[in-house]
């Protein structure tokens, strides 16, 4: 068999249509690589490409494929509002150019979020992978994995021989479904041709619904897994994410069978079926801040409680969010909470300011004195300067363990009994790495405040479990409370915001 040359390409923005317009800068601050650099990048022992690619290459490797990867563009902003077309325009035609130069090719590995809008445009990576098979042609396999929330389109599942979702929620298992993938490439070398039914259904569930270690949505993966026969190459179901705003939202399977179309028709609708029965379960109700105030205060107090975690988990980086609003920190400051870590909140101008005023000094603190909006909320406070950081950090455990990060300037301070870590990059709080940067211990916190949504449970999972796991309710722009939002791209009626939707799986 001749060598094989695959390319190596991807792009990942989760796109949440209520925040500001992610930039180019957005994706080249955090990644944005080509050739000879993605190969560089996957040699080092702290990566800062998506997983995906150093796992499917080290994969394909283990497999002894005499193969030869052909590096084109992979790149990555934080999850944010939708990029702005121009860039996505700039960044299509480059990974055309470089794939066309590449020519001739024997697969396509894809990695991208499947969340990303444009400010035109519902379907980048539907267009990206129409792009691509218009290139290479119907005969060279195009595998492509997503996130667990990526809003997958007709268009995705047409050009692509085989999607294949993360299965966890937090997502630990990047590097499993890429080696997956590698599997599968290769047994479509082999002769395997892959038959894909997709069925989305018209429900759109709040994040805080969708983990993976139990519930409605942990039922629905675990459904796909159990009923995969050797018929079945893979069944992907995917949460979707509501804040997109898009006709292609609402929680989807694809299960792909092996030259098998009926099997992989029975498994999706059963899984589908499923979903539906069971759409009530996926409704969830938050702590009040009031609430979730007391229960910190009384731990302050009361050394004998057990130490909780309380996820601001609307306003969630990780999902779009500012990570700057102040509605936990005014009310855990006011109430004198005591013993509590606060991480982290995303606020360059005031890490500037903190490094102005210096080590051990004491200053005015004002937060958002820069980016107020609906809300992130000015807020001011006397704060002491506890610690300075340069943000470079690997992370220790959770979702981006061994992962290169860079937060960029960070202050420590203390506001009343609360000690804030104040970051200059945003990033959600999904390890606990940013307070171990100053030395601090999670295990010695009476609480611990994160924004984050739900990816901080693998990076905290050994300080706190779930019955001290409070989500609050806040504003934000990632609140799970969906009545709060101006849905307009949604398809309607869809369930839980139209009580009165119904479905009716296909007829095939
Ligand atoms: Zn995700």
């Amino acid at each position: 068999m001749a060598r094989r040359n695959v390319a190596l390409m991807g792009m990942h923005l989760e796109s949440n249509s209520f925040a500001p317009v992610t930039q180019e800068e957005d994706f080249r601050r955090l990644c944005y690589m080509s050739g000879d650099d993605i190969l560089e990048d996957i040699a080092l022992d702290h990566p800062k490409l998506p997983l995906e690619i150093s796992a499917f290459c080290a994969e394909m490797t283990k497999q002894d494929v005499d193969w030869t990867p052909v590096p084109i563009v992979v790149t990555a902003a934080e999850p944010g509002g939708p990029v702005e077309e121009d860039f996505f325009q700039r960044t299509k035609t480059e990974m055309e150019r470089l794939l066309r130069a590449a020519k001739p090719l024997d697969g396509v590995f894809c990695s991208l979020h499947g969340a990303m809008t444009t400010t035109e445009n519902d379907d980048p990576d539907g267009e990206l992978l129409e792009m691509v098979r218009q290139v290479v042609g119907n005969a060279v396999p195009i595998l492509t994995t997503l996130d667990l929330h990526a809003n997958i389109s007709e268009r995705m599942v047409e050009m692509t021989d085989i999607l294949i979702a993360y299965r966890t929620n937090p997502h630990v298992d990047q590097e499993a479904r890429a080696e997956e993938a590698a599997e599968l490439m290769i047994e479509i070398w082999n002769g395997m041709k892959p038959e894909r039914a997709f069925i989305r259904l018209p429900l759109v569930a709040p994040s805080v619904t969708l983990l993976t270690a139990e519930g409605p949505y942990a039922d629905l993966i675990n459904r796909g897994q159990e009923r995969k026969t050797n018929a079945i190459a893979n069944v992907s179901v995917v949460a979707g994410f509501v804040y997109s705003n898009t006709p292609m939202n609402g929680i989807a399977t694809i299960v792909t069978g092996r030259n098998d179309l009926a099997a992989a028709q029975s498994l999706a609708l059963e899984i589908a079926d499923l979903g539906w029965q069971e759409r009530e379960r996926f409704k969830k109700v938050l702590t009040p801040l009031d609430d979730a105030v007391l229960l910190a205060k009384a731990n302050g107090e009361d050394l004998s409680r057990p130490a909780m975690i309380f996820a601001d988990v609307a306003d969630n980086p990780g999902g779009g969010g500012r990570g700057n609003t102040t509605w936990l920190l005014r009310a855990f400051v006011e109430a004198d909470v005591e013993g509590c870590l606060f991480g982290v909140f995303n606020d360059p101008a005031l890490a500037r300011a903190a490094y102005e005023a210096g080590q051990s000094s004491r200053f005015d603190a004002i937060f958002n004195s820069e980016t107020e909006s609906e809300f992130s909320i000015r807020f001011e406070a006397s704060a002491e300067v506890l610690g300075l950081h340069n943000g470079k950090c690997v992370g220790t455990r959770g979702i981006w363990a061994g992962r290169s990060l860079d937060v960029g300037p960070t202050a420590l301070l203390k506001v009343g009994g609360v000690k804030l870590v104040v970051i200059s990059n945003r990033k959600q709080c999904a390890d606990p790495v940013f307070f171990e940067m100053f030395g601090l211990d999670v295990a010695s916190a009476r609480s611990v405040v994160v924004k984050s949504r739900g990816h901080f449970r693998a990076g905290f999972a050994r300080y706190f479990d779930d019955a001290h796991t409070i989500e609050v309710d806040a504003p934000g722009l990632t609140s799970p409370v969906l009545g709060n939002f101006q849905f307009n791209r949604l398809p309607r009626p869809i369930y839980p915001l139209d009580q009165e939707a119904t479905w009716v799986g296909p007829s095939w």
